[in-house]
């Protein structure tokens, strides 16, 4: 195979379609093959099906930690976007790449591969791993069976980046995103004899109002202002319910969110949610009718994320961007579960997190070129 540049590496990579809910096999098969050309061999951490995978690859020495470049391959779907060209073919207009995930982020990736040939010819001392997963686009999932194998069957990096977009700064901070799903179970009527029945949504509207008094509350606390909301923020996502205009609604179903603040207490606030469900509007229900319910699922949590300030891993990030300061953003990223697996880590990637998820989403080939130069800095690093 002839080296290939990072441009057409990211043609290859948005051509494969990994949307979170389709297979990324193909591209982790290209990606496997690719290293191989290159000398490198790579595992991967598949899930049950075989369906998705994450892979895993070294290279330089064996047994020492090293650092670990990290990127996930799935992309958010383009369904009811509009996009002036194929979302899965790169167009090159101004200085930008488009196409789905050029920004979010195989753009990272694409760097990441095309720096192999170098990382393959110098004398590294320290290794350099790659670490690419999927299903991070639905709470970040598919990385974590990779991370329970760092420090077992995959070597346990000292540091890891993450690439996810952040105009190649060095992210130390993030926050959490936390899920819920609430299910109300009322009892059907007549909507002439509502008595007779337990309104879910009635009931549903009791706790909708108390997750407004808890946000209004969040929103007193003390800000946090390297944040932007400075709060923990906590939002009503979707709702459903009802049956006909004229039944006592019997099902009504609610998703929410928290996106907490390194080191807000989520179980305290998961506790008074259940709390209330339990005080102020089950005993109620059930007097009219036993068998109404209210079920309360935590469906998806993703730490939030500081960075170990006992680590050298700020500092080392700094020193190989040649920045001076770190920021923090609201989205969420794999850093905290690399970090709460053993391995320290900060976020710094190509692009910007306004083109994410977007229509005609983009990455300036300027970001790339920082990116590459960036990964240099790290090869002299791991090279001692
Ligand atoms: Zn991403």
């Amino acid at each position: 195979m002839p080296p290939l540049a990072d441009a057409e590496l990211l043609a290859r990579l948005v051509a494969f379609d990994t949307t979170s809910h389709k297979t990324n096999i193909p591209l982790i098969r290209f990606v496997e093959e690719y290293l191989r050309q290159h000398g490198v061999e790579s595992s991967r951490v598949p899930t049950a099906d075989g369906e998705k995978a994450s892979l895993f690859a070294t290279i330089g020495p064996a047994g020492v930690g090293g650092i670990a470049l990290s990127g996930h391959t799935d992309v958010v779907p383009v369904t009811g976007q509009n996009w002036d060209t194929d979302p899965f073919t790169v167009a090159e207009r101004d200085g930008r790449l488009y196409g789905r995930g050029t920004c979010d982020m195989k753009g990272f990736l694409a760097c990441v591969l095309a720096m192999v040939p170098e990382l393959v010819r110098r004398k590294l001392q320290l290794p350099i791993h790659i670490a690419f997963s999927y299903d991070e686009e639905v709470g970040c999932t598919g990385v974590r069976p990779m991370i329970a194998e760092l420090g077992n069957r995959l070597p346990l990096p000292r540091v890891v980046l993450v690439g996810e977009p952040t105009d190649m700064t060095v992210v130390d901070a993030h926050k959490g995103p936390m899920r819920w799903s609430v299910e109300v179970t009322g009892k059907a009527a007549h909507s002439s004899m509502p008595h007779l029945g337990v309104n879910a949504i009635t009931y549903a509207g009791r706790l909708l109002g108390e997750l407004a008094l808890i946000e209004a509350e969040l929103k007193a606390l003390a800000p946090n202002p390297r944040f932007d909301p400075p709060y923990t923020s906590l939002q009503v996502t979707e709702i459903e319910g009802g049956t006909a205009s004229n039944i006592v609604p019997v099902p009504c179903w609610f998703g929410w969110e928290i996106r907490r603040l390194p080191g807000f207490d989520a179980a305290a606030l998961d506790q008074r949610f259940r709390r209330f469900a339990a005080n102020e509007c089950l005993p109620e229900m059930q007097r009219v009718a036993p068998e109404t319910a209210i079920k309360i699922d935590i469906t998806n949590e993703v730490p939030a994320f500081a960075a170990d300030a006992k680590s050298e891993i700020v500092s080392l990030a700094l020193k190989l961007a040649q920045q001076n300061d770190t920021f923090a953003v609201c989205y969420a990223t794999e850093a905290s579960l690399f970090q709460l697996g053993g391995a320290p880590a900060a976020v710094i990637g190509p692009g910007n997190i306004a083109q994410a998820h977007t229509p005609n989403e983009f990455v300036h080939v300027e970001q790339l070129e920082k990116c590459l130069a960036f990964l240099g800095r790290v090869a002299d690093w791991a090279e001692g």
